[in-house]
């Protein structure tokens, strides 16, 4: 994907990021900072995830599945994948919080809101790095060796030089 393209993607997830942070904070106080209600956010997600799908799957490319997440992270700073669990964490806490809290004061879009937006923060930030971490790769490429050290393309899935398959051997890993 185009670099430019991806950096307005990038900024656009940012964005929904601090927008859902501040409208998850709110809806905890108890109330919403959106008067129409805030469903974009929601909306807003297939916009940044169908780029964010496109890097991780051509940055995990040739891995199996469980290790999918942390090729796609791999050119994040280590704050920021720590970020990308703690918020994965934070959505269960956030979940059953929102159920256990909801009482009768707060009105029942207002816990609504409480659990999407838990969920929003998660996709969004998850969205970020991601495309951060594939802007960073990127500038790197060729970012990978193979088995027998043979510098490869970032989307190779195996070695042009000797066949290998890449496997574990991503440069960038940490
Ligand atoms: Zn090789």
């Amino acid at each position: 994907m185009k670099s430019k393209i991806t950096v307005i993607f990038m900024v656009l997830a940012g964005l929904g990021f601090i927008i859902s942070l501040a409208e998850h904070i709110s809806s905890i106080l108890g109330s919403s900072l959106f008067s129409e209600e805030p469903w974009f956010l929601h909306h807003g997600l297939f916009v940044v995830w169908i780029p964010t799908a496109l890097c991780a799957r051509f940055l995990a490319r040739g891995l199996p599945k469980k290790r999918m997440w942390k090729a796609a992270l791999r050119g994040c700073p280590k704050l920021m994948r720590y970020m990308v669990y703690a918020l994965f964490g934070y959505t269960f806490l956030n979940f059953a919080l929102s159920f256990a809290t909801s009482s009768s004061h707060a009105s029942a879009s207002t816990s609504t809101i409480r659990l999407f937006s838990g969920h929003w923060l998660f996709f969004y930030y998850a969205a970020f790095a991601t495309l951060y971490s594939y802007l960073q790769l990127e500038k790197q490429a060729p970012a990978r060796l193979c088995h027998n050290g043979h510098v490869l393309g970032l989307s190779a899935s195996s070695c042009p030089e000797c066949g290998v398959a890449v496997g574990d051997a991503l440069a960038g890993e940490r």
